[in-house]
């Protein structure tokens, strides 16, 4: 199994509303093989997540997984997880800036720093079309929010309420040490 061929910046299918999956098509092998692909390309890629538009899939649906990489190598493993039909259904009021990058924006070293609300609740479907509702804060959060908004054409550049924030991550770790 080799890694999918990423959509980039600019590509249309990225500013596209995807379309909603419907949960019988999960059992066919055609999707569980699109989620094993997809998984191995966030992991190949070091991402912590991956929406189907970024592998040239209009549909809702991503992967997400937390775990220490070269870049973040305090991170805590989480997931891996898929999620279907996602919707944020509470965002808290306060905002919370921090990195972020895109795996269909190459050079992958470039990123922001993107306000978003620090926790949301978010109702999603599994591979197995279990529903869940999920309380989530912090990096965790950050995810479900950039991934989420790659299903309804949203990059995080939109984000940006001030376009200094764009940078890269070298510059970012500097920031992060004179604080
Ligand atoms: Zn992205």
């Amino acid at each position: 199994m080799k890694a999918l061929p990423r959509t980039e910046f600019g590509n249309p299918i990225l500013r596209t509303k995807a379309k909603a999956v419907p949960l019988k098509s999960l059992r066919t092998p055609k999707m569980k093989k699109l989620i094993r692909e997809m998984l191995l390309t966030m992991h190949k890629t070091g991402g912590v997540g991956l929406a189907a538009p970024q592998v040239g899939e209009s549909i809702r649906l991503a992967v997400m997984e937390t775990y220490s990489t070269e870049h973040r190598p305090h991170l805590e493993q989480r997931g891996p997880i898929v999620i279907v039909n996602p919707r944020i259904i509470q965002y808290s009021t306060i905002l919370k800036k921090d990195w972020e990058g895109c795996l269909s924006f190459a050079p992958e070293h470039v990123g922001a720093t993107v306000p978003r609300p620090s926790s949301i609740t978010v109702e999603y479907y599994t591979e197995k079309g279990e529903k869940m509702v999920e309380r989530a804060s912090g990096l965790w959060a950050r995810i479900f929010q950039h991934e989420i908004d790659h299903l309804n054409g949203v990059l995080y550049v939109d984000r940006l309420k001030d376009m200094k924030d764009l940078m890269t991550r070298n510059e970012f770790k500097k920031r992060k040490v004179k604080k």
